[in-house]
């Protein structure tokens, strides 16, 4: 026998004759992979491939982007509308008419009833930016309700409301190119390589070229944190003190930009008189890193040259969740580390359109970055859309995490869902099955049939998946690239564009209005409402951008090709264009382990789901690397519980409990466990979701529960079945 790499088998690709490829950009995370998706003769998605001269991703793609063709194929896709007529335990097929006149009538009688907010819509950050401007342009001109949010405020709305704060306007300001750049990259809560693999194989290039310092910030140890220079294992929530401690020695040690403090930033002294109070010896206390190593952080970053902050959930997902972001943008304002090749506060966004909904949605404000506080804004959307200005409120209404409470009170009595899934996603998940069902009228547009929430739904409208439509998405670094469609969708599921223009018709309200039928005419419209706005894609076309491998806005005259960075020049989006310095008091206002419920909960995702798993559950070769809902727990904290590796425990918080595996890790401390966001009836039955007082966004990762070891593992299996978490 020959044994040793010369003598083993070739390997043998199955043979998937091709017929064309189709350019597409994947649907899963907000990198914005370019994919080639392969198609046989019949039509048929077969294979896929990364796009090779895409400066994204430069030819790679995730275990998700690879097998995202699958989707098309996968099981429970909703191929017709679905209605509750006399038996309201049962569902049966409908056509499309009769499930969109019954909408409209619903939401109708509802408003004429109890107003016109007692009707409410949440939609995602997975539909195109088309479909996004469209259902803004419907729920604001037509329906007119004010309480329409995106799930996004689940995942990045202390990002844009951080922003904002500070730079006047959401938007990101750096790029991936900044890799190339940075003398410093400093990551909080962000486990890059698990959640944007594809972002990390850019920095982990840049890396290997230079060896610039990496410093990641994270209570877990992350993949990040392994590869990193300096892992900060800080105590959950406290993130803003070290922010504060940071700017605390770069004032004192003379490292900040005081020119850029003086030129392009107001409110320094407040600023400055609060980071006085937090020594790193102070913070030590909080945070538990040592004043010593804090020094030794601050100094690195305020004397990188350049400096840039990457973060995703670990800081959005806080009580302090919108400071956080505030602070970042601090320590990137005093070291003037805005707008420069390798300075930035970069956010990375979570869902493959959350940027495209931030721009285009109407949700917080109205399209390309207006405000409903801002007459001028209310007034050019209002002449643009063929509306009267004072149906328009003059300020936003409820986020997500504010419409369940609202419907719990009765103010809420009809709502519509569109590609989310809150009885999964959202903290405290037991309590929304019960909220849904307090409706008169639930709507639930998803391209899956079998969603939880559709169980509530009085009509369920089967929606076109990525891929069997086209549009556009914008990712983490403002860069929009289009999503050609594929394939055709199943049965009679219809594009979210076509649904919402469906639904437009049936109201009187949109008399006077005129709703672009194609993609392509409301990607016109959108490069019209945007022309002069920071979000500007008025040089842009789909051509354009599929021929560029996607364009980073603005993109106008000006800039023809696009931007790399904004706020370059130093001129933010106030009007006396300059930053805000903001000071940040911590207040320590969450859940604390104490002797009753003695760990932290942290969550997060894993590299191989997505979300709540609605479709990567579904395909095979993904969900074969995590079908059950698992915790990881320290060896040392496992022996104390007498909790054997792989054995099912019961993990319970103040709202209720759930089962999982323990998977033994030093990846966690002894007084934490870590659980995955991804399983239906799982970890956000145990998440109490306090709110930040800006975003509204919930803190996930600061709960606290208790350990217990179950005697009987089939009966705990059993009782796993039950609850569905598989
Ligand atoms: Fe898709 Fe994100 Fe993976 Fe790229 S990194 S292939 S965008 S899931």
């Amino acid at each position: 026998m020959l044994f040793g790499r010369r003598f083993k088998n070739e390997i043998q690709l199955p043979v998937k004759p091709v017929e064309k490829w189709v350019y597409t950009t994947c649907g899963y995370c907000s990198t914005g992979c370019s994919i080639e998706v392969g198609v046989n003769q019949a039509g048929k998605a077969v294979t896929a491939r990364g796009v090779a001269d895409a400066d994204v991703n430069r030819g790679k793609l995730c275990l998700k982007g690879i097998y995202e063709y699958e989707v098309f194929e996968s099981e429970n896709r909703g191929t017709t509308p679905l209605l509750r007529k006399d038996r309201p335990d049962l569902f049966t097929e409908t056509t499309w008419d009769e499930a969109l006149n019954r909408t409209a009538s619903e939401i109708g009688r509802i408003q004429a009833l109890y107003g016109r907010d007692s009707f409410a819509i949440v939609s995602t950050g997975q539909i195109y930016t088309e479909e996004f401007y469209t259902l803004g342009k419907l729920a604001r001109g037509v329906i007119r309700t004010n309480n329409y949010d995106g799930n996004t405020t689940l995942c990045m709305a202390s990002a844009v409301s951080g922003y904002k704060r500070s730079f006047g306007s959401d938007g990101p300001p750096g790029c991936y190119d900044d890799f190339e750049h940075t003398g410093c990259l400093l990551a909080i809560g962000s486990n890059l390589p698990e959640q944007h693999p594809i972002i990390y194989y850019r920095l982990k290039e840049a890396y290997d070229r230079r060896r610039f310092p990496i410093i990641v910030v994270d209570p877990r140890v992350t993949m990040f944190a392994q590869m990193a220079d300096i892992h900060l294992p800080i105590k959950p929530g406290t993130d803003l003190v070290l922010l504060n401690a940071m700017a605390h020695v770069i004032l004192e040690e003379g490292l900040a930009d005081q020119d850029y403090i003086k030129f392009h930033t107001n409110g320094f002294e407040a600023f400055g008189s609060l980071v006085a109070q937090y020594s790193p010896e102070m913070a030590e206390k909080v945070c538990g890193i040592s004043a010593k190593m804090i020094r030794k952080v601050a100094r690195i970053y305020g004397d990188a040259g350049a400096a840039m902050t990457i973060w995703t959930m670990g800081i959005n997902q806080s009580t302090h969740g919108s400071d956080g972001v505030v602070a970042i943008n601090n320590l990137n304002l005093i070291t003037g580390n805005i707008g420069k090749p390798g300075g930035t506060s970069l956010s990375i966004t979570g869902q493959c359109n959350a940027m495209g909904t931030r721009e285009f949605s109407s949700c917080s404000g109205l399209p390309g970055y207006r405000l409903l506080e801002n007459a001028e804004d209310r007034a050019f959307t209002s002449q643009f859309w063929g509306v009267e200005a004072h149906h328009f409120p003059e300020k936003r209404g409820l986020t997500e995490t504010d419409i369940f409470p609202a419907i719990e009170r009765g103010e809420i009595k009809g709502l519509w869902l569109i590609g989310t899934n809150p009885m999964t996603s959202m903290p405290d998940s037991t309590k929304i099955r019960k909220i849904l069902n307090q409706l008169e009228f639930l709507v639930v547009q998803d391209a899956y049939a079998n969603v939880e929430t559709v169980e509530s739904a009085h009509v369920y409208l089967p929606a076109a998946l990525w891929g069997e439509k086209t549009g556009v998405f914008t990712n983490t670094e403002r860069r929009v690239n289009v999503v050609r469609k594929v394939v055709e969708p199943p049965g009679d599921a219809k594009p979210d564009l076509w649904i919402f223009i469906e639904l437009a018709k049936r109201f009187d309200r949109a008399k006077g209005m005129t709703f672009a039928e194609s993609p392509a005419e409301v990607f016109d419209e959108m490069r019209s409402v945007s022309k002069g706005r920071l979000c500007d894609y008025s040089g842009m076309s789909y051509e354009k951008i599929e021929k560029n491998r996607g364009i980073q806005w603005p993109c106008n005259e000006q800039n023809i090709n696009g931007s790399q960075r904004i706020y370059a020049d130093g001129v933010f989006q106030f009007p006396d264009g300059k930053a805000k310095l903001i000071p940040l008091p911590f207040v320590e206002n969450y859940e604390m382990p104490d002797e009753d419920y003695p760990f932290w909960l942290n969550t997060g995702r894993l590299v191989e789901h997505w979300h709540t798993r609605t479709k990567t559950g579904k395909i095979g070769n993904l969900n074969k690397f995590s079908p059950t809902p698992f915790m990881e727990i320290n060896p040392k904290t496992a022996k104390k519980l007498g909790i054997q590796a792989m054995e099912f425990v019961r993990v319970i918080s103040r709202r209720s409990s759930a089962i999982v595996l323990a998977q033994l890790t030093e990846r966690v401390s002894e007084d934490a466990i870590f659980i995955p966001m991804h399983y239906y009836n799982c970890v956000n039955r145990l998440v109490k979701g306090e709110l930040d007082p800006y975003s509204r966004q919930p803190a996930y990762k600061q709960s606290t529960v208790r350990i217990d070891k179950l005697m009987d593992q089939d009966e705990a299996e059993k009782s796993l079945l039950e609850l569905r978490s598989y």
